[in-house]
């Protein structure tokens, strides 16, 4: 059995009992608020029990360290749709301690890439195009300036409505204890 047949047998089951009925929502947020937090395994459950958040509560986008990279990336134009099309009046980027980010090594990671079957010749020709490989594969070093940097980011994004407050949070992956870094209605 793979992984993959584990699910979809799994499914059938689940659709076919009518599981999903106490999952049955609506697409807009009933607390007002898009999240951007970590793709971290330990955050699946633990992010919104720790929050109070149900199913239909919050948009929640994720990605590796809850980072805002780019102006205008899929993060970036994910939250700008929650705000305009979505009802969302607020944001709250939360990352979290011991992140994988946080040791995210550019050499290292083109050592597995390496090892995987991926050329130099590829990696070369990527960096001769303009790709900086290196910035783009380093992550942070502190999760607290990566929440406040991610969190100006939005904050000061030409296409965000000035009055939505953005929040940054830091959480613990074991406990759920969240920690205030910006409050973004004082900001
Ligand atoms: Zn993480």
């Amino acid at each position: 059995m793979t992984l993959l047949n584990d699910i979809l047998t799994f499914n059938e089951e689940f659709v076919a009992e009518n599981k999903y009925e106490r999952y049955i929502t609506t697409k807009f947020p009933n607390k007002k608020m898009v999240i951007l937090t970590c793709m971290d395994t330990r955050l699946l459950e633990l992010l919104p029990h720790a929050l109070n958040l149900s199913n239909g509560d919050v948009k929640l986008v994720k990605n590796a360290g809850a980072m805002v990279v780019h102006p205008f990336g899929s993060i970036m134009r994910s939250i700008l749709v929650a705000v305009y099309e979505l009802k969302a009046d607020e944001v709250m980027i939360i990352g979290h301690h011991d992140c994988g980010m946080s040791a995210l090594n550019y050499d290292s990671m083109l050592d597995k890439m390496k090892d995987r079957g991926i050329s130099e010749d590829t990696i070369s020709t990527l960096e001769n195009s303009g790709m900086d490989l290196d910035k783009w594969l380093t992550g942070f070093s502190s999760v607290e300036e990566s929440v406040s940097h991610s969190v100006k980011m939005v904050k000061n994004h030409p296409l965000l409505p000035p009055k939505v407050p953005v929040h940054g949070l830091v959480i613990d992956p074991k406990t759920g204890k969240l920690d205030l870094v910006v409050d973004g209605y004082k900001a």
